[in-house]
């Protein structure tokens, strides 16, 4: 079984294995969210004895503002999950399971979900971006402002030990 198209995915034939596995691979816009473009998602769903998992690899740009400099930044945005599905719920405690009470899954909102769990909390535009400048606000990373040379970070730490 092959899912083209559809982004919610009716799994009743899995989970009562009259099919054993379906892979997809199909793109999608998470619409409402502009930080997003639009995200491709490959993987495969597959009924190992009753246990149902899904496996996903998804891809995505994403835009951001660099949380130092403010710049604007578009990112390339990989990453992969494993899931296991259950129709109902032993107990409400494991939350790693996936619960699909009518064997729907909405693959859209669980990458969504997914990717925010997964990116760091700080976005840069670079590794190394220096930000701005705490007095005038100058973009660190175009050039070097005319307010006084910042303090040697080493020298900071020093001070303020002194200071408490
Ligand atoms: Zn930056
Ligand atoms: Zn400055």
């Amino acid at each position: 079984m092959v899912l083209d198209g559809g982004v919610s995915v009716d799994l009743r034939k899995i989970f009562n294995n009259s099919e054993r596995s379906l892979s997809f691979d199909t793109s999608f816009s998470l619409g409402e969210d502009p930080f997003f473009d639009e995200v491709r998602v490959e993987g495969c769903i597959l009924n190992r004895g009753g246990v149902v998992t899904l496996e996903a690899k998804f891809s995505t740009v994403f835009d951001f503002e660099c949380h130092r400099c403010l710049e604007k930044t578009s990112r390339r945005y990989t990453g992969k999950t494993t899931r296991t599905l259950v129709l109902k719920l032993d107990s409400d405690e494991d939350t790693d399971l996936l619960l699909l009470p009518d064997a729907v899954l909405d693959l859209p909102e669980l990458i969504r979900e997914e990717m925010f769990l997964q990116l760091p909390s700080l976005l840069l535009c670079r590794d190394d971006c220096k930000g701005l400048c705490h007095q005038c606000g100058a973009n660190l990373n175009v050039g070097e402002c005319s307010c006084t040379t910042p303090i040697d970070p080493r020298l900071e730490k020093l001070a303020s030990i002194i200071d408490n």
